[in-house]
């Protein structure tokens, strides 16, 4: 049985790097990782395209080499708990500059990135340069963790009230475990 991944996430932000930390996430009662997923990153990649995020020149481009899912996850693990912490680090943005050096970015006629080299090097240089531009508009300030105990979702909060990654799945699912939970103990 094929389970397209649409189906997994909660909530696509407009933020490529925003979709690359929330690769993980508990479904149903067991945490699944994108990432280790047979042809976890290729999926994701296609399902950024679907969505709009990424443009079919940045697919082509990344997709010229492998990309190495284990270096990816170290990377998406050490931003998840630098924001987790809400303190990142000096080294962190030091590799980020580092990473788009790596594989030099010219730009579109829409000012899309396009890294001049596929697989890791590329998605992690396109990843980090939208990371640098996002800290340098305030958005990891606004960057915040769902509310709800079973979601593992990063979203952007900018009202500054928002709880959940997504109110049709997340909200009212925590509405709906609360009121249970308060039923019991009345
Ligand atoms: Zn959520």
């Amino acid at each position: 049985m094929t389970i397209t991944n649409e189906n997994y996430y909660s909530y696509v932000s407009d933020y490529l790097f925003i979709n690359f930390l929330n690769t993980i996430n508990i479904k149903k009662i067991a945490v699944t990782d994108f990432l280790e997923e047979e042809n976890g990153l290729e999926d994701w990649l296609s399902y950024m395209a679907k969505q709009g995020i990424l443009n079919s020149q940045q697919v082509e481009q990344l997709k010229m080499s492998p990309i190495d899912a284990k270096k990816m996850k170290a990377f998406r693990e050490e931003w998840r708990s630098d924001f987790e912490r809400s303190g990142e680090s000096q080294n962190a943005f030091e590799s980020l500059a580092m990473y788009t050096k790596q594989a030099p970015l010219s730009f579109d006629a829409f000012l899309k990135p396009i890294p001049s080299k596929g697989g890791t090097e590329g998605l992690l240089a396109i990843l980090s340069f939208e990371m640098l531009l996002a800290y340098q508009s305030g958005i990891f300030e606004k960057l915040k963790k769902c509310d709800s105990s079973v979601c593992y979702a990063f979203f952007i909060d900018t009202s500054g009230k928002r709880k959940w990654c997504s109110m049709e799945v997340c909200g009212n699912r925590e509405k709906a475990r609360r009121h249970y939970a308060k039923k019991l103990n009345s």
